[in-house]
């Protein structure tokens, strides 16, 4: 007799435990796997996958301005929110079903409930009951923080009510200057509403390439977002026209909704972790080694829940990496070095390597590349839309260290330049590449001149 339940079990049924939990069960293990919401996680439920469904429903105002100044005329376009949720929705619950059926095909056991740990090796699954199981993945995630002490928090919204408000609003607020934030303001905005993003800091987008941040700024305001910086919010009021946010600059604003995107913290809160003798970072994360596995031997821990780097791909190869050490002896560990992100904000951004601040850090003199170009597409259009090209290279051995793209299709092309960065391509070697023509990334091959940031004077 088996001395547990199952092999593995795993909790939470994001990208990452269910990468891990159908490994491990196609490489022979008995594997359950818990979730208390909907199969798929933040990623395919209240995240990546329906904020890139509305980034998309967004861009078309800004595609029929664009088609205009080609010769085509578009008239009384409108925009139907209840029509877009219902196909929204309806590809979520198909994409949800389709990690059902991998899991089940693989031969993962699914529990519906929330999971708790007694002991380092039993778990009580509400309205399932008590199981045990040899070896434990903590996959749970992340939810949105909120501030509780903020006056009026119970009036405002998060990224995950944004899916599923009954109404577009007319006027939206939008605390906070990360992803979310910025990729919600784009998505607002692309949509009709008249959007005014908040960010405490004196720039958006902090940990990003400086020229990137102030880039995306000043495009966010060309296509008409508010951006007030330097600002909190003190209060939001519930007034006769709507909702007043309160600042911390003596301004108020009026909207229908004020959402805050003010990060995402580990979903750790009643997993029993406590009880099971696991370690916590001061931010409520599972402290882990390389391998994803926390202080207690049998248990371990992937993906946002471990805020380590906070994306889907990530935790999907965290899970990936543990399920090849423990179920099929190769130890495996993800190297959390050169990796890639794009944010889809409008225009979007990719990124990889070092920031031009963060490669001074480190290496002391860097060269420094940079274009900022019309891209071709609005050539006959009367805006002043700019894209931004941008190389960080260590001066010594020439390596390209960072490489940041502000402008369309940048999260596709960062995809392709994250694996010459990982290969450690030098410059000589970038230049040698020959052009795309007529592309915007050619731009990235062809950049000879080093660019010279103003108040810092020849950069060798
Ligand atoms: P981020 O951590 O990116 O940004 C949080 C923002 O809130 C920052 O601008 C921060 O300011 C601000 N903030 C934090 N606390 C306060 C406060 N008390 N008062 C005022 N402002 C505050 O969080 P997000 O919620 O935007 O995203 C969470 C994570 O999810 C991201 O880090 C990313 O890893 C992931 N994600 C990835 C996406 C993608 O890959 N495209 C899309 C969406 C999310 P400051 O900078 O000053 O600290």
């Amino acid at each position: 007799m088996a001395k547990y339940d199952y092999d593995l079990f795993v909790i939470g049924a994001g990208s990452g435990g269910v990468r891990a939990a159908r490994l491990a069960a196609v490489s022979g293990a008995k594997v359950a796997i818990a979730e208390e919401h909907r199969v798929g996680g933040t990623c395919v439920i209240r995240g990546c996958v329906p904020k890139k469904f509305m980034v998309y429903a967004s861009e078309f105002s800004h595609h029929f301005k664009t088609a205009k100044s080609y010769g085509w005329s578009i008239e009384k376009a409108s925009f139907d929110w209840p029509h877009f949720l219902e196909e929204k929705d309806k590809e979520i619950a198909r994409l949800s079903g389709i990690y059902v059926r991998n899991l089940q095909n693989a031969g993962a056991e699914l529990a519906h409930g929330k999971a708790k740990l007694l002991d380092a090796h039993t778990i009580d699954i509400d309205k399932v009951g008590r199981r045990t199981a040899d070896r434990i993945l903590i996959a749970t995630g992340g939810r949105p923080w909120m501030p509780a002490e903020l006056p009026g928090v119970e009036h405002c919204i998060t990224s995950n009510e944004a899916f599923h408000l009954t109404e577009l609003p007319k006027r939206i607020v939008i605390a906070g200057g990360g992803y979310i934030a910025v990729e919600f303001a784009g998505i607002f905005n692309g949509l009709g509403c008249e959007v005014t993003l908040v960010h405490r800091g004196p720039n958006i987008l902090r940990g990003f390439d400086d020229d990137v941040r102030s880039h995306l700024t000043e495009e966010l305001e060309k296509r008409g977002v508010t951006v007030i910086l330097g600002a909190s919010h003190t209060a939001v009021e519930k007034g006769a026209g709507g909702l007043v946010s309160k600042l911390s600059n003596g301004h108020e604003c009026e909207s229908d909704v004020v959402m805050l995107s003010l990060g995402r913290e580990p979903y750790t809160e009643g997993l029993g972790l406590e009880t099971a003798g696991v370690e916590l970072t001061g931010k409520g994360a599972v402290k882990v080694d390389k391998f994803s596995r926390s202080n207690v031997e049998n248990i371990w821990a992937v993906g946002d829940v471990t805020d380590r780097i906070n994306l889907t791909p990530v935790a999907i190869r965290e899970g990936q990496a543990f399920a090849e050490t423990e179920f099929y002896g190769r130890p495996t560990s993800f190297d959390h070095e050169m990796v890639a992100s794009a944010v889809f904000s409008q225009p979007p951004i990719g990124s990889v390597g070092l920031s031009e601040a963060d490669a001074r850090k480190q290496y002391g003199k860097v060269d420094i590349y940079l274009a900022r170009l019309k891209p071709m597409k609005y050539a006959f259009s009367h805006g002043d839309e700019r894209a931004l090209l941008k190389l960080v290279v260590e001066c010594e051995t020439e390596r390209v260290l960072g490489c940041h793209v502000v402008g369309p299709d940048a999260p596709e092309i960062i995809q392709m330049a994250a694996i010459a960065l990982k290969m450690g391509v030098t410059k000589p070697q970038w230049d040698a590449t020959c052009a795309v023509h007529p592309t915007m990334s050619e731009e990235l091959v062809t950049l000879r001149e080093k660019h010279v940031p103003i108040g810092l004077g020849q950069v060798a």
